[in-house]
């Protein structure tokens, strides 16, 4: 009696996993391989939005810029410098009625190389670096890393730099002091353990050719980079190289439920919105998938979410669809929704102290909607209006899709930002809704395969609206 009273009346709080078919776990399996195979291939910003741009072209998306007039049905996408991009489908309703976005971002927690990051010292070459977003800084040293990204000359010549992904390339790493001789550094707090500006990367110990000479390592180094790339030392003034963790994404759990991969903020949210957008045929409403860069240190500059450049994607769609008029962005930004899809921090039980358990988004239990981020006072927080949850509750319950309603971490403790707040404050109706993560911002990252299929169903249910 007071059991079935339960089931009535109490929310359902139970893992995911309950009650899933052979069938569907067949499924979970399927988007998760498609997940971690597309991981292994970007890691960073740049070779993502590439593999996106590729998977778009395979799938009948053409390059706005190329188009003259946009009819409903229409597959679009815009670069953005090769960092960021909005892809979009033209819906059968007019575009007046507004759109229905799904926004995440691409960029993650990383190490950057400085401008002039080469120098020797004790018979080492090392590069030095900046770190990007927010990092533990002793969680980066003595693990397998990594070197993407870009070198570019000044004839415009650009060299792509991908080291450390193939089993026979080279890897780097940080040294860290040993046990041994650390007495001082363990005494000190965990947030200093590791400066900042020690974060050098060791990439050579060879010298080069006449003893009597100075810098022979580092020469060395310069050598064979010439040699491979045709630069020398200035030219990588002009480049943007990325340290990232070696290791592959990789199924976690003797019960196979998981995924350990780098960047999984918010690559997770990224990658199964943009498989959802390509399985899309005709919609009703104009499906708008962000894929943005910069999130991470703040959303700033020309391929981050504050920037115009997505405002100008959505005017050049009203212009070729030849309805553009004063005004009309303003009020097709008022009449939208918005999933801002972002990770959420998944309850750790080793560190249950931080989150409060009645509102925190549990690994394995399904999409998780955060109705407001922000922290100590809700401040920054876009804050969704009851109506839209609803709305969005609707939409989940109606296609039996698990999801879950949390907050990132105690009232006091601390809390996140993401995306949504930039869309908010444009007119739209947006809330949070992403995956939950262990040891987010950290090398290695984890998600349940669970909710990286909620994310999936979530946002395919949400552009078919
Ligand atoms: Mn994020
Ligand atoms: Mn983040």
């Amino acid at each position: 009696m007071e059991d079935e009273l339960k089931q009535k009346l109490f929310r359902n709080t139970k893992s995911g996993w309950e009650n899933t078919t052979e069938e569907q776990r067949k499924d979970i399996e399927e988007v998760s391989k498609k997940y971690m195979d597309f991981l292994n291939k970007a890691k960073i910003e740049r070779e993502f939005i590439t593999n996106a741009k590729k998977l778009a072209d395979e799938n009948g998306y053409k390059d706005i810029m190329e188009l003259e007039t946009l009819k409903p049905g229409d597959k679009i996408y815009f670069v953005n410098r090769g960092k960021s991009m909005y892809l979009a489908i033209i819906g059968e309703n007019s575009i007046e009625n507004g759109m229905h976005i799904i926004g995440s971002h691409v960029d993650s927690p990383r190490l950057d190389l400085k401008p002039n990051p080469l120098y020797e010292d004790g018979g080492l070459a090392y590069f030095k670096t900046h770190y990007y977003g927010g990092i533990k800084k002793y969680q980066w040293t003595t693990i397998p890393l990594s070197m993407h990204g870009v070198i570019v000359k000044t004839s415009g010549e650009k060299i792509e730099i991908n080291i450390g992904e193939n089993e026979n390339d080279p890897i780097f790493t940080i040294t860290d002091l040993l046990p041994h001789l650390a007495d001082e550094q363990m005494e000190k707090k965990l947030k200093n353990g590791v400066n900042g500006e020690d974060l050098n990367l060791l990439i050579g110990s060879i010298p080069y050719g006449d003893k009597k000479q100075s810098q022979r390592v580092k020469l060395n180094i310069l050598n064979i980079l010439n040699q491979k790339y045709g630069i020398t030392e200035e030219d990588l003034t002009s480049a943007e190289i990325e340290l990232v963790p070696a290791f592959k994404a990789r199924t976690m759990g003797l019960d196979g439920s998981m995924i350990a991969a780098y960047g999984q903020d918010d690559k997770v949210c990224a990658y199964t919105s943009l498989h959802a957008m390509m399985e899309l045929g005709n919609v009703k409403n104009t499906a708008v998938c962000i894929l943005s860069d910069k999130e991470e240190i703040g959303s700033i500059g020309n391929t981050g979410m504050e920037s115009h450049m997505f405002d100008f994607f959505i005017s050049e769609i009203l212009n070729k669809l030849g309805v553009n008029r004063p005004n009309l962005l303003d009020k097709v930004f008022c009449y939208s929704r918005m999933l801002s899809s972002d990770v959420d921090a998944g309850f750790d039980p080793i560190y249950a102290s931080v989150s409060d358990k009645h509102n925190a988004g549990f690994i394995g239990n399904g999409i998780s909607l955060n109705k407001y981020t922000g922290s100590r006072g809700k401040s920054g927080a876009s804050d969704a209006n009851a109506e839209y949850v609803a709305w969005v509750r609707n939409v989940l319950e109606k296609n039996n899709i698990r999801y879950q309603v949390a907050e990132l971490g105690k009232v006091d403790i601390g809390g996140g930002g993401t995306i949504a707040y930039i869309i908010a404050n444009k007119g739209a109706d947006v809330i949070d809704c992403g995956v939950p993560v262990l040891s987010m911002h950290a090398p290695y990252e984890v998600t349940s395969k669970f909710d990286v299929y909620s994310a999936y169903k979530t946002y395919k249910a949400f552009w078919q609206e």
